[in-house]
Parts: C-alpha cells; structure tokens; sequence
C-alpha cells in the first residue's frame, strides 16, 4: 500500500515509515521538522516538508500522492508543556488536524490511523485499562488528542472516514537505525540514558509520594517496533475501532532507572524532586482488544531489552540526530 505518513521525522513517525517500507509499502513523509530530524527520514521515502496548519501545503501534498491510507503522528505530545501552553496542544493537534482530515476527504482517501493515548483516559477507575473505561483527560495534551477522536466518529458518520485510534502507552526502545531525540527531552527513558552516558549529572525523579509500590509513577513501556507493527496490522481494518496499546506490566520510575544500571553499567544517579503536574500515578494498558481482533502480540514486551536498544542508539549517537 502506499501510506502518507505526517510526523514521520520524528520518533515514533521515523520507525514506522522504516518498518512499513522494510515490509514492501511505499511511504510519503509530511513533516515540518519543527521537532522532527532531517536525519531521521528514511532515505526510501518521499519527504514533502510542509505545515498541516497551512491548508495551502496539506491539500496540494495529500492530492498529489493520491495514498490509499494516512497515518498521523504529526502532534504535540508533551504532558508537562500542555499544562503551560495549551493553545499550541488545541492549534496543532486538532487544528491541524482537521486540516489533514478536510485534505483527505478532497482527495478520496477514507482510511486513517491516528497516534492516540493513553492520556485520553486520565487518572483510570481500574488498572489494566482496556477500552471501556471512560475517557476523562486531566490535562490538555490527553483532551486534545480525545476531541480528535470525537472529530473523527463524525468525519466517518458523515465522510465515510474509516478510522483505527492507537491509544499509545509509553512508546520506548529504537530501532538499529533510528532512535528518540527531542529538542528538549522531557521523557523519562532518554533522559535516564543521558545520564548514563555522562551528559546529565542526575536523573530527576518526579514524585515519591504517590500511591504506587516505591511512590513513583508507574507506566507501561511498549517497544516502538511492536507499536510499529500494530499499525501495520490496522492498515486492515474496514470499519472504525479504538485499541490500547501497551505491553501489560507497570514499572515504577525507580525500576526503569535500576534496569537502565544494569544495562549500562553506570551509577546512574537521582534526585527527587515535586511531582510533575499532570501526571496521573499508575498507567497500564490491557492490550486484550488489539490481541483477540488484530492479532497483536508484543514481540519485545519486557523492559530490559526495550531499554538495550534505546542505550545501544544512544551510544551510537550520543548528540541525537545533531541538529
Ligand atoms: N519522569 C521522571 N523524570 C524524568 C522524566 C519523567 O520522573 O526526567 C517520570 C514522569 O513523571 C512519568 C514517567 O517518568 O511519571 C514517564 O514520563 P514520560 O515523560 O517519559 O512519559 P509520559 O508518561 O509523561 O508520557
């Protein structure tokens, strides 16, 4: 299939667009490298650089590839900064976003994989968390991304859109060739490693006093290839469905920084400091929906070697991309 891919200069954009060129579909690249990486586009891609806020680069770009799905990354993504600078989480995440689905609409293209989250559903009544619960986001990040799919049962109600909504855990891990790199790196995994390589004198640890097994934050890390492959198996679909993904076990941000000791073999260490603001205390997905309809199965679903491959690219580009 030929896929239209926005976001694909960054992390999770970047492994994808590889994965589904190494499994013989043919990808366009939309991206505006604002916080993606010139360096992270797969090279067998066609890039169009271009702004999903500018109706005038979005139509034009969706017209000429003529693809016959679009898988949407192109998104801000940063809990922390949504609770400071909301307006940028609105304009771009559904703003832009509308844009996107208006383009495809124009052009005839009714398939559509979009780059949810976990965030959608807020603090959760009940861990693991499958796709009943209810969705009650506590901060603008997680609302934008849940009033994009509320956009997107009407665009299919009214356009026909058939949409799959990945609601992503936390996404970790790299492939040989690309890895995560944001401009200014809030997540915890990357950071750890930074650490690690000498670059940060100390990890901060958000929050010792929640009600978790050490007063950490706990979370699900799923690796960006199985999270690659799970839009590969929605490209499928015919009808519209929502699907957790996840690898199913929690880990506290002390047990990430103990297993990122063992893999690197450095000291690694921390300061606590307040909690972030935002930040729910316990996120763990039941991936039992994407199993039993897609046949989805985590290839990679413990943390040790998760982590391995973020630290073995990290070690092969200890400056990132370099840009
Ligand atoms: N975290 C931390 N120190 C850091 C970065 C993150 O303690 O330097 C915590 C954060 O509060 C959260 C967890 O690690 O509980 C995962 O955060 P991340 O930003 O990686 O992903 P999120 O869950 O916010 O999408």
């Amino acid at each position: 299939m030929h896929i239209f891919v926005t976001g694909g200069a960054g992390y999770i954009g970047s492994i994808c667009s590889e994965s589904l060129i190494d499994h013989g579909h043919t990808v366009t690249i939309f991206d505006n490298l604002t916080e993606g990486h010139r360096a992270a586009l797969d090279p067998r891609a066609k890039f169009v650089q271009g702004d999903l806020n500018l109706r005038d680069d979005i139509f034009p770009a969706l017209a000429a590839a003529k693809p016959d799905a679009v898988m949407h990354f192109a998104a801000n993504a940063l809990v922390g900064e949504s609770m400071t600078n909301p307006s940028k989480y609105y304009r771009n995440n559904v703003g832009g976003g509308i844009n996107l689905l208006d383009a495809m609409i124009e052009a005839g293209v009714k398939k559509f994989i979009f780059s949810s989250t976990c965030a959608t559903y807020g603090v959760p009544e009940k861990i693991p968390m499958d796709e009943r619960l209810p969705q009650k986001p506590i901060n603008p990040y997680g609302h934008s991304k849940l009033i994009f799919e509320q956009i997107l049962q009407w665009y299919d109600k009214i356009h026909g859109l058939v949409h799959t909504n990945l609601r992503y855990f936390n996404a970790a891990g790299a492939s040989v060739r690309f890895g995560e790199d944001h401009r200014i790196e809030t997540h915890l995994i990357p950071n750890v490693l930074k650490v690690a390589l000498g670059q940060k004198e100390k990890v901060e640890i958000y929050g010792d006093k929640y009600a978790t097994p050490d007063g950490t934050c706990v979370r699900d890390y799923i690796h960006i290839l199985d999270l690659a492959e799970a839009h590969m198996l929605a490209l499928g679909r015919t009808t519209s469905a929502s699907y957790n993904l996840g690898s199913g076990e929690g880990f506290s941000v002390r047990q990430v920084i103990d297993i990122a000791r063992k893999v690197s073999g450095a000291a690694i260490p921390v300061i606590v400091q307040p909690p972030r603001v935002g930040d729910p205390p316990r996120l763990v997905a039941s991936s039992h929906k994407i199993t039993s309809e897609l046949g989805w199965r985590p290839k990679h679903p413990r943390l040790q070697p998760i982590i391995e491959s973020a630290w073995a690219w990290h070690k092969a580009h200890p400056h990132g991309y370099g840009d």
